[in-house]
């Protein structure tokens, strides 16, 4: 694999690997892009990420999925995570911009077919989408037909990038109390 892939170019300042674990651990969708006869796709999830393993992460879903069939497949990955922060607004057009964290990871996937793993990996799941929700008490623990119908899907992240862009707008009559317009930033 190139060593260039996970290197951010535009913004180097904005690079963030330290905050990595935190934003996967945060982020609520993932998209998972992968190639299929030459056909790019990005395709979104919901997902599962533990910042006790943070080298893998997990999707799920029905065993119809193309998406999901394919990365299962050993097939290489790229999965994106994105926290939407700000919306900034310039004093130019030009500077308009979003305060953002996101993550790029690489990796390649394999079906998790062990049934006590299964079930452990949705319970944290659904807690981490839902936290105290428990089995038994506010839901029903998935049925032999339900777990056999679905596919697991773990991403071993091979390796990854994060990059965040925080503040206010920098254009270049932003600065400026006496240039004309507005500026700021507003929650998303
Ligand atoms: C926030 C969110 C969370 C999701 N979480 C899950 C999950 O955890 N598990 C799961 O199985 N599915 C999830 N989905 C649905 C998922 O995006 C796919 O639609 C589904 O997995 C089927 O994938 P596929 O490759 O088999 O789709 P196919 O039907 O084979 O895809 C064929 C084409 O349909 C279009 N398409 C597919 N999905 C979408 C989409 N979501 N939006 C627009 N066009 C689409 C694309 O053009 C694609 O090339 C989620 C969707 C969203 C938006």
């Amino acid at each position: 694999m190139s060593p260039q892939r996970t290197e951010i170019k535009r913004h180097p300042e904005r690079s963030a690997p330290e905050q990595a674990c935190e934003i996967l651990a945060a982020g609520r969708v993932a998209h998972l892009a992968f190639v299929e006869r030459e056909q790019p796709f990005a395709i979104p999830f919901g997902y599962h990420f533990d910042l006790r393993q943070p080298d893998r992460l997990y999707l799920h879903g029905s065993r119809a999925s193309r998406a999901l069939t394919l990365a299962a497949s050993g097939a290489p990955l790229c999965v994106t995570v994105t926290l939407l922060d700000g919306l900034v607004y310039s004093k130019s057009a030009m500077n308009h911009s979003l305060n953002y964290r996101s993550v790029v990871c690489f990796g390649r996937g394999q079906e998790i077919t062990d049934r006590a793993a299964q079930r452990g990996i949705y319970d944290l799941m659904i807690r981490r989408y839902h936290p105290g929700r428990t089995e038994g008490r506010d839901y029903a623990r998935a049925t032999e037909e339900q777990l056999a119908a679905t596919l697991l899907v773990e991403i071993a992240i091979e390796e990854c990038s994060a990059k965040a862009r925080i503040g206010g707008p920098t254009g270049p009559l932003d600065s400026d109390p006496w240039a004309p317009g507005t500026c700021g930033v507003v929650a998303p």
